[in-house]
């Protein structure tokens, strides 16, 4: 628990304690400064945390190792940018203070996205504060590790379902390509469109983990060498529809190798940013490419995809896809995600 320590007393502090007594607690703070870049797990302060008009202040329980996180631990991509801040873009834990009347003391919310951990102190601390707007109540029938152990990765899996869903793409249409299906948001949606009656087609660069992903509830397990080279302006028709997490000749391939009038939901860049495609499958097959968001998705598509995962994701599959890890764990997770070496979902306990 975080300890309660007297402000650092300075000369011309009065007798009397002029400033409210501080809380301490651990961060993974990111610095930017003359010295350089640099990540580390720290003891701050309440001062440390951003002052929010009508903000809440949560105790955070957990929090966890998404892709952007890897970008922000690291500094290899300019996603941090603000300093010093505290990492991580999502959180779950327990309201301590609230000025707004939608929150109380004790409630059990989450947070994804909205620039936290990127230009406002995030969630891999042990408290938060944030504007009200940002939250949701954590759903009935999750605790807050679930809830983190699903996490900005696992929420993401579910837009690009409903994504598929409405489009259209529903059990029985037929194969759904899940790329870099041993990652975060790949293993998610493995398991979520199998436990929905798809027949999913998991593409992965470490076969060795087929059994883990058939596990979850793959039928089939491909290389992703297969889908990862340049390839043709269209090829045979495969899938019904694709979540891909992967970007770059991937996605340009699962969109080439699409049925007529399917679907792909595009939300990652994890080979790369380019998208090295041609409109063949548009316009000679009528697919579809809808691009994901999670950061400034709308509180409405937030709050149905949580109530759909709160629903329908099995959680002995959630348990079997999460590992859990400290705050100096999560330090050193930042460069593995990056290197494609973390399976599933990787949740941070932030209080050990
Ligand atoms: P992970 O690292 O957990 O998963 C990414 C997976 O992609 C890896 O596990 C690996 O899967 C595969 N992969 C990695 N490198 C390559 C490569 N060079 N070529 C082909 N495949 C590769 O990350 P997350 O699941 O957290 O995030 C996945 C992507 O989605 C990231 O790009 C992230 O930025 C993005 N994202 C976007 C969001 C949005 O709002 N649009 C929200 C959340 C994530 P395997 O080993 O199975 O091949």
């Amino acid at each position: 628990m975080p300890e309660i320590v007297p402000p650092p007393c300075v000369s011309h502090c009065r007798p009397v304690l002029a400033h409210p007594p501080q809380t301490m607690f651990r961060a993974l703070v990111i610095e930017k400064d003359d010295a350089g870049y640099r990540a580390g797990v720290k003891t701050v302060g309440d001062d440390s945390l951003p002052a929010v008009e009508g903000g809440v202040t949560v105790d955070v329980a957990y929090s966890t190792v998404n892709y952007k996180d890897g970008l922000a631990i690291t500094g290899k991509s300019p996603v941090v940018r603000k300093f010093p801040l505290h990492a991580g873009i999502d959180f779950a834990g327990t309201v301590s203070d609230s000025s707004d009347p939608r929150f109380k003391p004790g409630d059990a919310v989450l947070l994804n996205g909205w620039g936290v951990g990127e230009t406002h102190s995030g969630g891999l601390a042990q408290k938060a504060r944030v504007k009200a707007d940002w939250l949701l109540p954590v759903p009935q029938g999750l605790s807050l590790r679930q809830a983190m152990a699903i996490g900005t990765a696992g929420y993401t899996a579910m837009l690009c379902v409903l994504a598929l869903e409405k489009h259209g793409v529903a059990p029985g249409s037929g194969d759904v390509l899940v790329t870099g299906a041993a990652g975060g948001v790949g293993s998610v949606a493995v398991a979520l469109l199998a436990q929905l009656g798809h027949r999913v087609v998991a593409s992965t660069g470490r076969v060795a983990e087929a059994g883990f992903l058939k596990g979850l509830g793959a039928v089939e397990v491909i290389d992703r060498a297969e889908l990862s080279s340049p390839g043709k302006p269209l090829g045979k028709e495969r899938w019904a529809g694709v979540v891909d997490s992967v970007g770059s000749h991937t996605l340009a391939n699962a969109c080439a190798t699409t049925r007529y009038g399917g679907a792909v939901a595009a939300c990652g860049l994890a080979q790369g940013m380019d998208f090295p495609g041609s409109v063949a499958p548009f316009i000679l097959r009528g697919i579809t490419l809808y691009g994901i968001d999670s950061v400034m998705a709308p509180m409405a598509r937030r709050a149905e995809a949580w109530a759909r995962l709160a629903r329908d994701l099995d959680l002995a599959r959630l348990d079997a896809l999460t590992t859990e890890t400290t705050l100096d764990g999560a330090l050193a997770a930042g460069a593995e995600i990056l290197a494609g070496r973390v399976r599933g979902r990787l949740v941070v306990d932030v209080n050990r």
